[in-house]
């Protein structure tokens, strides 16, 4: 159970990351009385094997998809940081843009892709070099750079204090140590998926039931999400 006080923060790479591997989580948050923001880093314009689809347009849509999904998942905010799709990079910038969100939002909770997920033998499946990133600059924002009142001391000046986050959970889909029940949550998370549709498909949808129901496997409940949670001292 969550604290009705608490605040949760999302960053991810691109718009439906998220809601794929976290939204009935941050919706069961929601719904107890978090407040829960999404940070997506790129812009998502590489995302279209549609011919007549253009990077301009890809962008409005996908962004545009994204803010209608958070409001399924009852977000009070999403944020953009608009870098390029496939482009993006756990330099100082992005690391300095993360830690900016995060201490003007102050979350509790911060959940981001793992960054140790590169490749999977048993899927085939190299994790993309976006989703990489994200996770690699995310965690070096919550632990330290939010942390020290000397890191970006020029941010301090702007009334952003250091900020120490409670919990990160990393989306991780071969490891995890924390399962949450997503029961009341699911259709929300598919309510929430079918408005990225530029990217999602019947066969995908019916996939995440599938996985999430495996998440669950042995609980009482049907539909879970896992996470790689740490309890950041
Ligand atoms: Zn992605």
């Amino acid at each position: 159970m969550i604290a009705i006080n608490m605040i949760a923060l999302g960053v991810a790479a691109h718009p439906d990351d998220l809601d794929f591997g976290a939204s009935g989580t941050f919706a069961k948050w929601a719904k107890e009385g978090a407040e829960c923001y999404y940070l997506i880093c790129t812009n998502g314009c590489k995302g279209s094997d549609d011919p007549k689809m253009t990077e301009k347009k890809l962008i409005k849509i996908r962004r545009e998809e994204q803010i209608r999904a958070g409001k399924v998942i009852g977000l009070k905010g999403v944020f953009f940081l608009d870098h390029n799709d496939t482009e993006l990079v756990a330099d100082l910038k992005l690391k300095k843009e993360i830690v900016r969100h995060i201490r003007r939002l102050r979350p509790d909770v911060v959940v981001t892709l793992d960054p140790t997920m590169v490749y999977s033998k048993s899927r085939g499946y190299v994790n993309h070099t976006d989703h990489r990133a994200a996770g690699q600059a995310a965690m070096d924002a919550v632990f330290p750079l939010a942390r020290d009142r000397l890191t970006f001391k020029e941010l301090e000046k702007e009334g952003l204090k250091p900020h120490k986050v409670k919990s990160l959970y990393l989306i991780n889909f071969d490891d995890h140590n924390e399962v949450v029940d997503i029961t009341g949550t699911i259709n929300q998370k598919i309510r929430a998926l079918e408005c990225h549709a530029s990217q999602i498909s019947k066969e995908s949808l019916g996939w995440v039931r599938k996985r999430s129901q495996l998440a669950a496997k042995g609980k009482r409940y049907k539909y879970a999400e896992a996470f790689v949670r740490l309890n950041m001292r």
